[in-house]
């Protein structure tokens, strides 16, 4: 149906990428409001299966493109899979995450259908019987709402986290429509020839846990003591771009308006000043213990608790606190 909400479900080796699921929660309650229903959309070789887990979080259709050319995520393909789909159910509004994939598919399929586009969304709401997306603007210092009047049907990416996962329910059962669309490879100017693992352990953006530092950390030594908190408390390592310049941590885990965003259950900044572009990719964790030798730091004014001292005294004792707490 037209008004329907499509959610577009990622995946790697075969298996669903789980925080693909998340938009299926807010994409249903959406769907109530505009009268529809949320369907999941997936490309790729053998989908079946995601297909199946899709149904299990909400999805009551999953459309799907299944072809040996979309075994691996290429850009350029999916997006051609992807366009060929929304053009020809034209769902009310598309959702992606605000992932690199999910940014690489949509924008291509926005420009080549001319759909209307709105990036990075953290709020959607139907109000009045129109879509409203809120998203932050200048650096996270105002929050916006987007209402796209004239380019439709439209296309949101959706921050990762920013709506809960919904309920899995593994006995609910849908329906799966399988489209023919393929590509010559002839035709695709790129090839995969390899994936190279990331050397960050644990994804910074899903990570429960992020222990990160700043200018104030000095060096390679404190990044190894973050790493000591982080593996104690099952944690991500983030770092300001501060850090990341300073050339102490690569460039995948800064967070912040350039970096990423998180929203973590517990954000713990060392040495990290609060600067509005750092607190644009993390002001919204459930919780931010700042540790900063300045009790003048910013920083201190979005922290849930705030502890004054230099983190090499501060950090070691924590450390030990967790270590003995969670017999490690
Ligand atoms: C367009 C643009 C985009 C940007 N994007 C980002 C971004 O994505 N992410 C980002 O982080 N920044 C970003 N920045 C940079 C940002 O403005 C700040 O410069 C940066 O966040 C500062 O990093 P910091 O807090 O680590 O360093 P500083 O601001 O130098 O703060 C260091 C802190 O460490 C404390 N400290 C020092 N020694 C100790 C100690 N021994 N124990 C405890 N505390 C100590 C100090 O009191 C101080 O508060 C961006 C800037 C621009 C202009």
């Amino acid at each position: 149906m037209a008004n329907d909400v499509w959610v577009y479900i990622e995946h790697k080796d075969g298996n669903a990428s789980p925080m693909s699921f998340e938009l299926l929660g807010i994409g249903k309650e959406l769907a109530d409001n505009l009268g529809s229903s949320v369907c999941a959309f997936v490309v790729g070789e053998n989908v079946e299966n995601i297909a199946k887990e899709a149904f299990s979080y909400g999805a009551s259709k999953v459309y799907a493109v299944e072809d040996g050319v979309f075994k691996g995520f290429r850009a350029e393909a999916y997006a051609k899979a992807a366009s060929f789909l929304l053009d020809k159910y034209k769902p009310e509004i598309t959702l992606f995450r605000a992932t690199s994939q999910g940014t690489d598919v949509s924008a291509a399929s926005a420009a080549s259908l001319g759909f209307g586009l709105c990036t990075d969304s953290i709020g959607i709401k139907v109000d009045g019987g129109q879509i409203k997306l809120t998203r932050a603007a200048f650096g996270g210092n105002y929050t916006v709402t987007v209402v796209n009047e004239k380019a439709k049907p439209q296309i949101t990416t959706v921050r990762p986290k920013a709506f809960s996962m919904p309920e899995k329910d593994a006995s609910k059962q849908g329906e799966i429509i399988k489209e023919s669309f393929s590509i010559a490879e002839s035709d695709l100017n790129t090839k995969v020839l390899e994936f190279i693992k990331s050397e960050v352990a644990l994804n910074l953006v899903e990570a429960d846990i992020i222990v990160s530092g700043g200018r104030g950390v000095g060096g390679d030594d404190g990044f190894k003591m973050m790493k000591e908190l982080a593996d104690v408390l099952g944690a991500a390592v983030g770092a300001s771009r501060a850090a990341v310049d300073s050339g102490w941590i690569s460039y995948e885990h800064q967070v912040g308006q350039t970096g990423k965003t998180v929203k973590p259950k517990i954000y713990i900044a060392c040495g990290i000043s609060g600067a509005i572009q750092h607190l644009a990719g993390m002001r919204t964790s459930d919780c931010i213990v700042a540790i900063n030798k300045d009790p003048d730091a910013p920083i201190f004014k979005n922290a849930s608790y705030g502890i004054v001292g230099d983190y090499k005294q501060v950090v070691p004792k924590i450390i030990e606190k967790f270590k003995t707490k969670l017999n490690k």
